[in-house]
């Protein structure tokens, strides 16, 4: 696909303090624009100037929430290369994620290199500070103007670039995360496994009534008997217990990260032990209580390692590896880290260069 390029006229100003960039909040100077038309299939791929787009009000997105969307990131290495880490995940699951919500699929190859097309157009948005990167996310949303409920006929594939440092002003500290057993994310049949907008949308309630409780994040349970651990808002959960590391397998109602897949690799790799298993909250709460449950960690593209202080549930409170990091977590943080930055040899092959 040949992509149209229009500069802007006024380009901003980067940010001066790269050790202080806030999550999302900073957007480079050009987005991507593909369109989609029945008959016609994608179509008028355009780098154009960062801006709002006009909608009409009745665009069925806005009603019914047919929206998916993908991160990913790009990295500044030593060797002055941008390197992006496996955006070929991130096209694969996007057409899942179109799958499941009628969204017609991309070409993941072709859709792959106007993004890289597009970072390299803004690459000297792309910072060097340590720990941070240039965000990408890729989103897609039905633009029919119509309310009837059904697949949209024309859609709208998007790719906005904002440069970030750590997703947490926290920082690698431990995180507070409430077992939520009252709201529910998703259930199998669901779309639990699309990167789906509205799995965020769901999820709110239940983040903003655990932060009233002075917690972070929300662990999600199974929909069904509310016992099995499914994931964390935005991050896969891996736990621990007596050397071997474990994680739930992907049942149809948890989103398949690709760090979550990273880790296990990593751990593979290491001869470190690992599975994927159901684990209810009953084996997580008796590994506690023998003193078996030595870390606890969740894994996301904006976070990578997110290692977890306190987990609660039903009042009880479980206090992992006395609130710090643990070694295994801090492993994986470092070698996926380094691995995405180019400090440490790519011997899995993950990293594309940007050129
Ligand atoms: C994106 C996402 C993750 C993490 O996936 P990565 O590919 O590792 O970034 C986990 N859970 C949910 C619900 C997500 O949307």
């Amino acid at each position: 696909m040949e992509l149209k390029i229009t500069k802007t006229t006024a380009p901003k100003a980067k940010p001066v303090d790269e050790n202080n960039l806030p999550f999302g909040k900073t957007f480079t100077d050009h987005m991507l624009i593909i369109d989609y038309t029945e008959g016609i299939g994608w179509h008028d791929g355009r780098i154009v100037p960062y801006g709002p787009i006009e909608m009409d009000p009745a665009t069925t997105t806005l009603h019914y929430g047919q929206a998916v969307f993908e991160g990913l990131k790009a990295y500044r290495c030593p060797d002055g290369k941008i390197r992006m880490f496996r955006p070929d995940r991130n096209m694969a699951r996007l057409n899942v994620s179109n799958d499941r919500l009628c969204i017609p699929a991309i070409d993941e190859e072709e859709f792959t290199k106007a993004i890289m097309e597009l970072v390299n157009v803004e690459r000297d948005w792309v910072p060097s500070a340590p720990n941070t990167s240039l965000y990408i996310r890729p989103f897609i949303f039905a633009t029919d103007v119509f309310l009837g409920v059904h697949p949209s006929h024309t859609y709208k594939f998007m790719v906005i670039l904002s440069p970030v440092g750590p997703y947490y002003a926290e920082g690698l500290n431990p995180v507070k995360i409430y077992v939520e057993d009252e709201y529910v994310r998703a259930v199998r049949g669901g779309m639990g496994f699309a990167k789906a907008a509205g799995n965020y949308a769901v999820s709110l309630k239940g983040q903003v009534v655990a932060g009233e409780k002075g917690y972070s994040q929300v662990l999600w349970l199974d929909g069904i008997e509310r016992k099995y651990i499914e994931e964390v808002g935005a991050m896969n959960i891996f736990f621990k217990i007596n050397g071997e590391v474990v994680t739930p397998a992907l049942n149809g109602s948890i989103l398949p990260g690709i760090t979550r897949d990273s880790v296990i690799n990593v751990l593979k790799s290491k001869n470190i032990p690992v599975s994927e298993k159901r684990i209810s909250i009953d084996e997580i709460l008796e590994a506690y209580n023998n003193g078996t449950l030595e870390e606890v960690f969740g894994t996301g593209t904006a976070a990578v390692i997110s290692p977890v202080g306190e987990l609660c549930h039903k009042g009880v409170k479980m206090v992992i590896n006395n609130g710090e990091i643990g070694t295994v977590s801090q492993m994986l943080y470092d070698t996926i880290t380094g691995i995405q930055s180019g400090v440490i040899e790519d011997t899995f092959n993950w990293t594309r260069i940007v050129e």
